[in-house]
């Protein structure tokens, strides 16, 4: 029997050898620190327990069993500390200290036994039984010691059947259940010797190593050292992120070591950290700690249905808000320069503007009053050349403005076949010169009046024939305006014009749209242009929620379209569109005065003064006599010591604008121009001009830079019937 005894004891000190090895070779968090602990302490009291069973005097005996007792006092204390780590609970460090200042007092209490009756009563050697063994009676020392154990054990098992309880991967719930199983033998065992079954062995030995053996399994064969758990414990604590968990009791159940370093107050008094955080986490989504500024998300933490607490990460964000501050003013700097840009742009092309508009205004004026071919030919050059100038400043001014974000679409009631012979008139003496010939087909059920942004539409049609007009050799050109039904109020008005031109490459018309680029520069050198036409287009038709569809054959030619929507206004279709054409007025290509009316007296306020020689150069013919004024405090003056038949009223002026003007002329009472009909002019013509400034109290409005036969039009159109003559 004793033989058999001593080799289960050498069998578990061998089995604890290779236990703490292994331990010692995977050892990677605190866990497995516990755990080697707990195995050096039960290796010592095994060892020390073979020297007892080996012991043939008194001396021999006592000396081992201190030795034996050098690793007992700390078994149940190390086991304590792996279980808590295991089952994940968290106790006071300070409670932790008390106990350990506990069991070092019992080793020493234990070890200077001799000395004193707290430990052992009596200590007597006898040379019966097994082997000659120790025979003591207990002091109260040892009595409390292990009555503590007892709460150790019984505190520890309900802590390891709770956990047991939750745990949802079965490979855990095994691991766990072996702890337990080894946890229970102990307990037996240690039931047994405190039932005094054997006289001469203490029974826990066996109980510590068929303990040992339990814990072999949930080693081996359950990973009790899980490399998943070491990867997430490594992981949670390498995190850049604080992460603390708190249960429903409002205690620390986790939390990482960057939210230890955050929140010391987590490693000295846990219960005290969870205000702090709690503190932190209160109002504002982002908490500032020492001089960093953390985002913080609190997550919910279930147990299948149940909340079993609240995960609270600390996310340090001073670095990337950092980084959006510096882009947002770096971006900040940029819409600044690129505002600055654009208005840069938008005044210089009005400012560019108004003297072409003067410069095409006296143009005009040499072409009606000389007879001299070789000036009337020098002044249709100065004509033409002016006319795309100030196509390029166009598109440059609205370009800009579309940078700008100020391009608005405005919608007002139309007409069609106004829309399409405006496009014709326009493009028409374009392609004569070039020989080109211009083909329209309307569709005769297209609805006569429309609701939508004419100007815009007309721009974007514009472009595009001047464009297959331009890249057109020879052949032709076909605009061609058609519709589809949405419903009985809606259609999508359909532009489509086609080229027998040049062609685009496949491969440049995805270049097409790109601000002032210019594809096939090569070939178009001698073709003048700013690459804009297009972007401009395509903005605007994405402004009206739409966009320019492409087909081309390079060498062969090329078809742009976009289809619109629009409100119909009335069901009346347009027709047969030649018909209407040829009743509609056309452009005056060689000019002859419409009428005369040498008693009627206009005045003209605008602030541009070639502006007003122009006007006055333009009506000469007519015989009309003409008043000017440059602002409206000036004009306003003049309108209360003559009496006009028509005034034209520039919008923007210095001193008093047209509008300012108007009102204060509508007001002043007794003033002999208090019916006249006034007339705004305007240097931008925007779809809605016109009821804009009606609602103004203007009568009519003529859009700037002024033709001679629009403003002949305009004059004759307002003067009494009987001052005109012709
Ligand atoms: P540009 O001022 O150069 O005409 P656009 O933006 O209107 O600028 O057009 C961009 C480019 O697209 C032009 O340079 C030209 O090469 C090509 N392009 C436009 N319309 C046509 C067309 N109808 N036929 C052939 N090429 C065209």
């Amino acid at each position: 029997m004793n033989q058999a005894l001593l080799i289960v004891q050498c069998a578990s000190i061998g089995a604890l050898l290779v236990e703490i090895g292994y331990i010692f070779k995977n050892w990677k968090s605190r866990i497995h620190g516990y755990l080697f602990f707990y195995c050096l302490a039960t290796l010592i009291n095994n060892l020390g327990y073979l020297a007892v069973m080996l012991a043939r005097t008194r001396a021999d005996a006592l000396l081992a069993l201190q030795i034996s007792y050098f690793g007992r006092v700390w078994i149940p204390y190390s086991f304590l500390l792996f279980g808590l780590r295991l089952c994940e609970k968290k106790v006071s460090p300070r409670v932790l200290g008390v106990l350990a200042l506990f069991h070092f007092a019992t080793y020493i209490v234990m070890a200077t036994a001799k000395h004193h009756k707290l430990y052992y009563a009596s200590i007597d050697f006898v040379y019966s039984g097994l082997h000659p063994h120790l025979v003591c009676t207990f002091g109260i020392w040892r009595n409390v010691f292990m009555a503590l154990m007892i709460v150790y054990t019984v505190y520890f098992l309900v802590v390891l059947v709770r956990r047991l309880l939750v745990a949802r991967n079965p490979f855990t719930k095994k691991r766990l259940l072996f702890v337990l199983v080894a946890t229970l033998v102990q307990v037996l065992f240690f039931v047994l010797e405190l039932c005094k079954v054997m006289d001469d062995y203490d029974l826990t030995m066996l109980g510590y190593t068929l303990a040992i053996f339990f814990m072999y399994i949930a080693i081996f064969r359950y990973d009790l050292l899980d490399f998943q758990e070491l990867a997430k414990d490594f992981v949670m604590d390498h995190l850049s992120e604080a992460v603390v968990a708190v249960n429903v009791d409002k205690k620390v159940s986790f939390f990482n070591d960057r939210a230890g370093e955050l929140f010391p107050r987590l490693r000295e008094d846990p219960d005290l950290a969870v205000e702090d955080i709690r503190l932190a986490a209160n109002g504002s989504e982002t908490v500032r700690i020492n001089d960093s500024i953390f985002s913080l998300e609190k997550n919910n933490l279930y147990r299948g249905k149940k909340l079993a607490g609240t995960a609270y990460v600390f996310k340090d964000e001073t670095e990337r808000l950092a980084y959006i501050k510096e882009l947002e003013a770096q971006k900040q700097l940029a819409d600044a320069a690129n505002v600055a840009k654009s208005s840069f742009l938008a005044r210089m092309s009005h400012e560019i503007r108004t003297p072409i508009t003067a410069m095409l205004g006296f143009d005009e004026l040499i072409l009606r009053e000389n007879s001299d071919r070789a000036i009337v030919n020098y002044a249709r050059a100065i004509q033409t050349a002016g006319k795309s100038l100030l196509e390029m400043i166009n598109d440059i001014l609205d370009f800009s403005k579309i940078e700008a974000g100020k391009v608005k679409i405005i919608p007002a009631a139309y007409d069609v076949s106004g829309l399409v012979t405006d496009l014709v008139n326009m493009v028409l003496p374009r392609a004569d010169t070039k020989r080109i010939a211009l083909h329209v087909q309307v569709d005769p059920n297209t609805p006569e009046t429309l609701y939508g942004d004419e100007v815009r539409v007309k721009q974007c049609a514009l472009n595009l024939l001047t464009n297959a007009v331009k890249y057109t050799l020879d052949g032709s050109v076909t605009l061609t305006v058609t519709f589809d039904r949405i419903d009985v109020d809606n259609i999508y008005l359909i532009i489509i014009v086609s080229d027998t031109g040049i062609g685009i490459k496949s491969d440049d018309l995805e270049r097409l749209f790109s601000p002032f680029e210019r594809i096939d520069e090569e070939r178009n050198r001698g073709i003048e242009g700013t690459g804009l036409g297009l972007n401009i287009v395509h903005n605007l038709l994405a402004a009206m929620g739409t966009r320019l569809d492409v087909r081309s054959e390079y060498g062969k030619g090329s078809t742009f379209s976009f289809r619109v929507q629009q409100q119909i206004v009335s069901q009346k279709k347009i027709g047969d569109y030649e018909a209407v054409r040829q009743t509609a007025p056309k452009g005056i290509a060689q000019y002859k005065e419409s009428f005369h009316a040498p008693d009627a007296k206009i005045l003209i306020v605008d602030d541009t003064p070639v502006n007003l020689t122009v006007m006055r150069g333009l009506l000469k013919k007519t015989l009309v006599q003409i008043d000017t004024a440059t602002d409206g405090v000036d004009g306003l003056e003049k309108t209360r010591i003559e009496r006009y038949d028509v005034i034209f009223i520039d919008h923007m002026m210095p001193n008093m604008d047209g509008m300012e003007m108007l009102a204060a002329l509508k007001k002043d009472a007794g003033n002999k121009n208090g019916g006249t009909p006034c007339i705004a002019l305007t240097a931008n013509a925007i779809s809605g001009a016109r009821e804009m400034y009606l609602a103004a109290g203007f009568d009519d409005y003529l859009a700037k830079p002024v033709t001679g036969a629009s403003l002949e039009q305009m004059v004759r159109a307002h003067l009494p019937a009987e001052k005109v003559r012709g």
